[in-house]
């Protein structure tokens, strides 16, 4: 994504650009990818960057509140936050700890239990575990 896109989704989003927020999009929203604060936190450093690690947190929370990320929660120890926004499901790989996407297309929902009194849908994603076969 280029930095005129990355901009154009900040104002999209009413995220206001600065140098370090600037830097945090360029690593994380420049495919469909799924990262951890402390992956976008060493790709930083590999780049020379000197945003602070709270810095990462804040921004990322700031990113995720506004709707330019979404976050994954698939394992308490490992929070991801994804570049993709549409709804979308995920293979979580519990070996190697890898997120990868699954279109909604391919998987059908068919029977949801009744929602509870006064609640409405919002959305159906799913995390199929799955881990490597035994060798
Ligand atoms: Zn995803």
């Amino acid at each position: 994504m280029s930095r005129a896109e990355i901009l154009a989704k900040f104002e999209d989003h009413g995220v206001l650009p600065t140098q370090q927020r600037l830097e945090v999009a360029d690593v994380l929203l420049v495919k469909p990818q799924h990262l951890s604060a402390d992956q976008i936190i060493e790709k930083l450093r590999k780049e020379n960057s000197t945003v602070s690690k709270a810095t990462v947190y804040n921004t990322l929370n700031l990113f995720e509140k506004n709707g330019l990320v979404k976050e994954c929660l698939v394992d308490p120890e490992r929070r991801f936050y994804d570049s993709t926004t549409q709804p979308h499901h995920h293979f979580y790989n519990a070996d190697t700890g890898e997120l990868s996407d699954i279109p909604m297309s391919d998987i059908e929902v068919s029977r949801l239990p009744e929602l509870p009194a006064g609640t409405q849908l919002e959305g159906a994603e799913l995390v199929v575990r799955i881990r490597n076969l035994a060798e």
